[in-house]
């Protein structure tokens, strides 16, 4: 009997309980079979559908699953002047079983919630967040690719609908959601640049949020680098730029002597989703794992002595990418061949293979939405 119900209960999805009034308008003509899935360059083609709600008068309103197009708003809206504004991003894998997972919402759900409030933003109700974005997928789910490294990337975002120049904390939003779907985002390893003069996040500042000026911030110092032959840039601390924090949208792994090293999450270092999913894993493969500060100093004569073996950017848009070359000061240090990574490419490989369902899902990371 015993056993029975556990075999039911592996097979049984997670339910999704529904208890919102969704409002729901479907469109009159898809545009999936004109969609081409061989060609999607990150965030451009969007599902048919998209979810909002509002924030108006204290409470939370206008729950609604409709068709994905402009929204009519005010110029003057706080979150265009004063840039109240987050986002989440997480994705939709569809599994072996041809079952539709959305992986670790609950973290981005925490860490949404946790933005708004350094933004002085209202906080979603977590009902609203999950079923929101329940509503969506599945309505949408003939979106979500089944191709290897494919998926339906999400878009939480939460905006200030204000009116007003004022500068104040806005007292209307608007929360939607988006969905696109997605190939791999990086095609190549990496080349990146220690950047040593602009700062991403100081202490004191709001470099943990997932908030819009964080990446406005970015462009210039990236583009410059890129300028330069770079594809993305590594921040440093603001204070010395003397540790290595993270990269553009991604935090940053390495394994030095054999143990796997990450920059510890401080108030200037987005807490990545996919940096936590990685060092679970790799503990309960049984990998020494060190959250600590990492000096420009270690890494690059890690490089140079042999004891750095891997880089690699990890998050939900990237997922892991190898890091083969870093500029610092005008000269170039390459790693090792980033084909040959023993531990990034079995730790991605177990990644996948729970994301697609093709192993047990022992940590409870799917949340099976269709
Ligand atoms: C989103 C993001 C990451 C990665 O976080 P995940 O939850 O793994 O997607 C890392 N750094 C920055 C600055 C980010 O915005």
């Amino acid at each position: 009997m015993v056993g029975f119900l556990l075999i039911l209960h592996e097979l049984e999805p997670k339910p999704v309980i529904d208890t919102l009034d969704i409002k729901q308008t479907q469109v009159n003509h898809s545009r999936l079979a004109e969609t081409d899935f061989t060609n999607l360059p990150f965030g451009k083609y969007f599902t048919d559908h998209m979810f909002v709600a509002d924030y108006e008068d204290g409470e939370w309103k206008n729950f609604e699953v409709l068709p994905y197009g402009p929204i009519l708003m005010s110029p003057a809206i706080s979150a265009l002047h004063y840039g109240q504004a987050i986002f989440e991003g997480m994705k939709a894998y569809r599994l072996k079983d041809g079952s539709i997972s959305v992986f670790r919402a609950e973290k981005n759900f925490a860490r949404f919630n946790r933005s708004a409030e350094r933004m002085a933003m209202v906080t979603v109700p977590e009902d609203l967040f999950m079923q929101g974005i329940a509503a969506l997928v599945n309505l949408d789910k003939d979106w979500v690719p089944s191709a290897e490294n494919y998926s339906l990337y999400i878009r939480p975002t939460l905006f200030a609908t204000d009116p007003l120049l004022g500068v104040k904390a806005s007292s209307t939003y608007k929360f939607v959601v988006l969905t696109t779907p997605t190939g791999p985002y990086f095609n190549k390893p990496l080349r990146v640049k220690i950047e040593t003069h602009y700062t991403r996040g100081a202490d004191g500042g709001v470099g943990a949020a997932k908030t819009a000026g964080n990446y406005a911030m970015s462009m210039m110092p990236t583009a410059a680098a890129q300028a330069e032959g770079y594809d993305q840039l590594i921040w440093t601390d603001a204070k010395n730029h003397e540790f290595v924090e993270e990269s553009g949208s991604a935090n940053l792994m390495f394994v030095i002597d054999g143990k796997i090293v990450t920059p510890e999450i401080r108030e200037t270092i987005l807490d990545g989703v996919t940096r936590d999913t990685i060092l679970q894993l790799a503990k309960s493969l049984g990998y020494p794992v060190e959250e600590r500060r990492v000096s420009i100093t270690e890494v690059l004569e890690g490089i140079q002595n042999g004891k750095l073996t891997e880089a690699f950017a990890v998050g939900t848009a990237a997922t892991i990418t190898q890091i083969a070359e870093i500029g610092y000061q005008g000269e170039m240090y390459t790693l090792t061949d980033p084909t040959d990574r023993p531990f990034s490419t079995s730790i991605a490989k177990k990644l996948n293979d729970i994301r697609y369902g093709l192993v047990p899902d022992e940590f409870g990371w799917n949340w099976i939405v269709a």
